[in-house]
């Protein structure tokens, strides 16, 4: 199954801020964002540079893709089915992406990071309402119960992404049993309640154009 391999300290410094794709070294000041702000590779110091309009859905639209980990044509069917429903499609894209099942693992906590998230499901470590389900971009619904399997919840990785997902304090929708390994998937989440830095607007112009 085709994922993004670039580095991960790399795509953020290409968007020009904290996408949080590794775990605790995110919140440490070993994140690369803190000692180099710029962006990657021979020209990325070059100040001055304004980006079109274009340009800016561009980035936005790659900020997206990467903070989530889907590859263009994933988001791609998953912005179409975002226009299809009912409400505002930058809404719907956003809630349908952390509808994932690997969103859904790393909001509860499964994995320090997302990418840790799917590969715990990669890996046939969760059940979905007490079925194997090994698909990161399962969609999950609102109701629904996802658990750690017995071995995996036992792994000491797993155990410490709980345990510091615990202390932060989990997203508002869903709820969890961290002792349990399990949670529940109580809604999609709102617009206000997602970060205000991404601006899904952009790739809903970008995409209409
Ligand atoms: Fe991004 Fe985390 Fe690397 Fe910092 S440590 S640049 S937030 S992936």
């Amino acid at each position: 199954m085709a994922r993004n391999l670039d580095p991960k300290c790399r795509q953020c410094r290409r968007e020009g801020e904290k996408l949080f794709l590794k775990a605790e070294r995110c919140l440490t000041d070993k994140c690369a964002i803190e000692h180099r702000s710029y962006a990657p590779g021979q020209h990325g110091q070059r100040s001055g540079q304004r980006l079109s309009g274009y340009g800016e859905q561009l980035r936005e639209k790659q900020k997206i893709r990467r903070l989530y980990g889907v590859l263009e044509h994933q988001f791609r069917r998953v912005y179409a089915a975002a226009a299809r429903r009912r409400g505002q499609t930058g809404e719907n894209l956003l809630q349908l992406l952390e509808g994932r099942l690997d969103s859904v693992a790393y909001r509860m906590g499964f994995g320090g990071s997302r990418a840790e998230a799917r590969q715990v499901v990669r890996h046939n470590g969760v059940l979905v309402n007490g079925h194997r389900v090994n698909i990161p971009s399962y969609l999950v619904r609102p109701g629904d119960v996802v658990a750690l399997v017995e071995h995996v919840r036992g792994t000491l990785r797993v155990k410490a992404a709980l345990e510091a997902n615990e202390a932060r304090g989990f997203a508002a929708w869903v709820e969890v049993d961290a002792k349990a390994g399990k949670g529940t998937f109580k809604a999609y989440p709102s617009r206000d309640e997602l970060p205000p830095t991404i601006n899904e607007g952009l790739v809903v112009e970008l995409y209409s154009r």
